[in-house]
């Protein structure tokens, strides 16, 4: 065999899947157990306490969604991956293993709708609080950051509004006050942009959207780079620290770079219990091999119809960072060199009513709370997925109530082109 790294679109493929050992069968099983035969009581008890990997129950891991981590850290360049039943629970679990009461972080305010909810509100309940700052603004994001802070939270292309975050610099800020940058990946996936490369510790991903790619399942995933020392001050003490349900093993100390997903596995998912099942791991296993190909025809649809929108008489803007008039254009070749992703929003003159009515009209697209399906999507934020938000974070956001969200599908530019058209009559008439 080759000694030559293999490419992204090998990867997706081949990466955690080698034929089953037990039967040769080619696609990775589904292992629809809960548990595993131990081979003697020293197996289990070497397994129990840390001293050798293998599967215990299907709530800490199962060889299904083992490969899915393993193809997901395979694609990231990470060390190692924890997937969980979805995107927020990827969020969860992520900071469970950092955060400790009193402990906050420092946040991206263009975020999708939910993550600002989750962190805004519900966090506040584990101790845990989150500042928002503009993530553009160096200054505001390193102004942002105290003693307690133990990360910089932002997305690579921020859902709704397609803004791109500027990852070498954010994360040599959380690299000088010894925290970790963690970057929610969702809209770009790792075929258009590799945070790890760009100085992030930990990637976030919900599963649901482009990685499974059609719509079929709820799941998340968090990757780390392996890369952080968590030992260099006392700030993360349930990676430097004696863990005391596992004898005083020091995390850090013992599994080096697979130190977080361990304990994400070995103390988050063990007592938060937020398991992907195997089932939607082999939905996701099989969405993940067609990724490049999918991400290729989303990025190509997306400019076309971006295009389309901004030269339209009834639309005031268009927000897709691959249009050459984004003042994000230059970070996309920065960032995600191999284009921008398909998750957009345009703002129409005619504003809400309008909007509403745009969105009864269409009939290619779906109108759904969802992104990062072959079919193409359509949502009012404002009014669903950012209605939790006061007006002020909407704006912030890049959900004013003006706007609509786009996710554009693989189906054929010119028919997704054909249905906004005869909408946007409608709409306007
Ligand atoms: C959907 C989404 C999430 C949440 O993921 P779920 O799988 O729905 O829990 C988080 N971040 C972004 C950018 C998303 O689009």
């Amino acid at each position: 065999m080759s000694d030559k790294p293999q490419a992204f679109e090998t990867l997706q493929v081949h990466a955690g899947a080698n034929a089953d050992p037990a039967t040769g069968a080619r696609q990775v099983p589904i292992y629809q157990t809960t548990a595993y035969v131990f081979r003697d009581a020293d197996h289990a008890a070497a397994l129990f306490n840390l001293q050798e990997v293998g599967f215990i129950y299907s709530r800490l891991t199962n060889p299904t969604v083992f490969a899915l981590q393993d193809r997901m850290a395979a694609l990231e360049g990470g060390a190692g991956a924890v997937a969980c039943s979805s995107g927020h629970a990827a969020q969860i679990l992520a900071l469970f293993t950092i955060m400790g009461p009193g402990l906050n972080i420092v946040a991206s305010n263009r975020l999708y709708g939910g993550t600002v909810t989750q962190f805004s509100q519900t966090i506040k309940r584990f101790g845990w609080s989150a500042t928002f700052v503009d993530i553009d603004d160096a200054a505001a994001v390193e102004a942002a950051i105290d003693e307690n802070t133990r990360a910089v939270f932002c997305e690579s292309i921020a859902n709704p509004g397609g803004h791109i975050a500027d990852l070498p610099a954010l994360a040599a800020i959380a690299d000088k006050h010894g925290i970790p940058l963690i970057v929610d990946n969702t809209t770009a996936t790792p075929y258009l942009c590799r945070p790890i490369e760009h100085g992030a510790t930990l990637v976030i991903h919900s599963l649901t959207k482009y990685l499974t790619g059609n719509g079929t399942v709820t799941g998340g995933c968090i990757v780390d780079s392996g890369k952080f020392d968590w030992s260099a001050n006392d700030k993360f003490p349930a990676l430097s620290q004696p863990e005391p349900a596992y004898h005083g093993l020091k995390f850090h100390e013992a599994l080096g770079p697979l130190a977080f997903m361990f304990n994400a596995i070995a103390v988050g998912m063990r007592d938060l219990g937020m398991t992907l099942n195997p089932q939607a791991a082999h939905y996701t296993l099989m969405g993940i091999e067609t990724l490049s190909l999918r991400m290729e025809r989303h990025c190509e649809n997306a400019i076309k119809v971006a295009e389309w929108l901004e030269n339209h008489p009834a639309v005031d803007h268009v927000t897709y960072a691959g249009l050459k008039s984004s003042p994000y254009y230059d970070r996309v070749a920065k960032i995600c060199p191999r284009g921008a992703s398909s998750l957009f929003t345009f703002a129409l003159k005619g504003g809400y009513e309008t909007c509403v009515k745009l969105i009864d009209s269409v009939d290619l697209f779906s109108h759904v709370a969802n992104l990062g399906d072959t079919r193409s999507l359509i949502i009012h934020s404002a009014s669903t997925t950012h209605r939790q938000l006061t007006e002020e974070q909407q704006i912030a956001a890049g959900a004013a109530p003006n706007v609509v969200r786009v996710s554009i599908g693989t189906e054929n530019a010119d028919d997704i082109i054909a249905d906004l058209e005869q909408a946007l009559a409608k709409a306007t008439a």
